[in-house]
């Protein structure tokens, strides 16, 4: 953390609430805008020509005119250990989680190999703009360590919790009802609110948890409020139908997680991509959310997400990249994948709801949105930084975008980590993308020099 003022100028964008409800209010934008951190925390925004004449002539004002500056992405689902698995062929989910996932996952018992993987991945989240994400580990209680250590020195804002695994899967991956509650507990004394890391809960789905799991997954999060939960809920048919032959007793998928007090604040599902209104009426008046994970789900060819159906039942929903069988690290190709998703459903995203659910929309499903999610005065300053001119398809295209939700909208069609120019966190430059750095000037100087 810095200890110093500082001031950031381009164009702002953030969100104060869902375009659903809000419409454009919802979006806060200033063309030319600053943004005044203090001690990594939001301080204030608002138009240039109003701020810097506010700011003390020693403040360095770093100048990404020219480009976007938002909060930083929220990834609502991912699996830090599947990083070396994507882009495997073939498979729909239940054979791609036997061939492909568990083999994967296996190496996490290596702490070194846990490791290094935990380090790469946090700096690909940097690299694609997302300063947040909720990340599934492994079965190994290591594994967990090693995430929060590589989130840990760069001050990240991550929530992660130990895959619980006792059944239907290989016993090389298997836990114990017994050891997955007292690895849970010690894990959430270790890291649980630890600078800004969070536990989660994380039963790997329905399927691969006995009764007696599935009843220390809530105990879990009874003996510890404040805990989050993560899992998987009706993502492919096939599954959806062995949760059913696994739980005759259960009304639907979901209601299974419900029977067990799983259905709850903090909570967070993948795909619910297989309800009925029953169940979206459920979930939102649990208060728990959905992931929409869209290059997942047509990767592994699991269906749509309903994204109308959820707004109108009023259900929590975030974006979530799903790495490995989603496709990209980026929110940017994730959220032109969720567009596609809606397109095919006769529905429609547009760019303002896109970008609020990849940020505001995220926190609101982890319940970070007191401390991330949009520039709100004592915010974390953790954003992103767009370059509107990344590539040459992206400039010559946005050379004839005049309106906001236009600039945005060709930014998700078209950008990748490409676009993304800056990443920071708690005020702090964790990544700039070589050949697209800002302006570090005094505001009142001459002086421009070139980041790194
Ligand atoms: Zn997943």
């Amino acid at each position: 953390m810095t200890h110093k003022l500082q001031a950031f100028r381009g164009a702002l964008v953030d969100f104060v609430g869902d375009p659903n409800e809000l419409g454009d209010n919802a979006c806060r934008s200033f063309a030319d805008g600053v943004l005044v951190v203090r001690d990594g925390r939001v301080e204030n925004i608002g138009p240039a020509h109003e701020l810097l004449a506010q700011l003390p002539p020693e403040v360095n004002v770093i100048d990404y005119r020219g480009r976007l500056i938002l909060p930083g992405f929220v990834d609502t689902h991912i699996h830090y250990a599947q990083t070396d698995m994507i882009g495997s062929y073939g498979e729909q989910l239940l054979a791609w989680l036997e061939n492909y996932t568990f083999p994967t996952e296996r190496a996490f018992e290596d702490p070194d190999h846990a490791r290094e993987v935990a380090g790469f991945f946090v700096e690909e989240l940097l690299r694609n703009g997302t300063t947040t994400a909720m990340v599934f580990a492994t079965v190994h209680r290591n594994s967990v360590d090693a995430i929060f250590e590589a989130a840990a020195t760069r001050d990240l804002c991550l929530v992660a919790g130990k895959v619980m695994m006792d059944r239907n899967c290989p016993q090389f991956l298997r836990d114990t009802p017994a050891s997955s509650y007292e690895d849970g507990s010690a894990l959430i004394e270790r890291w649980h609110g630890k600078g800004r890391l969070r536990y989660a809960v994380t039963p790997r789905f329905a399927p691969t948890s006995s009764d007696a799991q599935l009843t220390m997954a809530a105990r879990l999060l009874d003996e510890h409020p404040g805990v989050h939960l993560q899992s998987h809920a009706a993502e492919n048919p096939q599954e959806v139908r062995w949760v059913a032959e696994l739980f005759p007793w259960s009304r639907s998928y979901l209601d299974v997680y419900d029977r067990f007090g799983l259905l709850r604040e903090r909570a967070v599902f993948a795909h619910c991509i297989h309800l009925d209104e029953a169940d979206r009426r459920r979930l939102a008046a649990s208060g728990a959310a959905a992931s929409f994970c869209a290059t997942s789900n047509l990767f592994l060819g699991s269906g749509l997400f309903d994204v109308q159906r959820a707004a109108e039942a009023g259900m929590r929903v975030g974006i979530g990249t799903d790495v490995g069988a989603g496709t990209s690290f980026s929110m940017l190709r994730t959220l032109d994948e969720c567009y596609k998703v809606t397109q095919l459903a006769g529905q429609r995203l547009s760019p303002l709801r896109a970008f609020y659910l990849a940020t505001l929309g995220g926190a609101r499903s982890l319940y970070l949105d007191d401390t991330i999610g949009n520039f709100e005065a004592g915010k974390y300053a953790d954003f992103v930084v767009l370059d509107p001119q990344a590539t040459p398809l992206l400039a010559r295209r946005m050379a004839h975008m005049q309106r906001l939700a236009d600039r945005l909208f060709l930014l998700l069609t078209l950008g990748d980590d490409r676009a993304v120019a800056a990443t920071y966190v708690a005020g702090r430059a964790v990544h700039a993308r070589a050949g697209s750095g800002a302006r570090d000037s005094a505001h009142r100087g001459q002086n421009c020099l070139q980041m790194p």
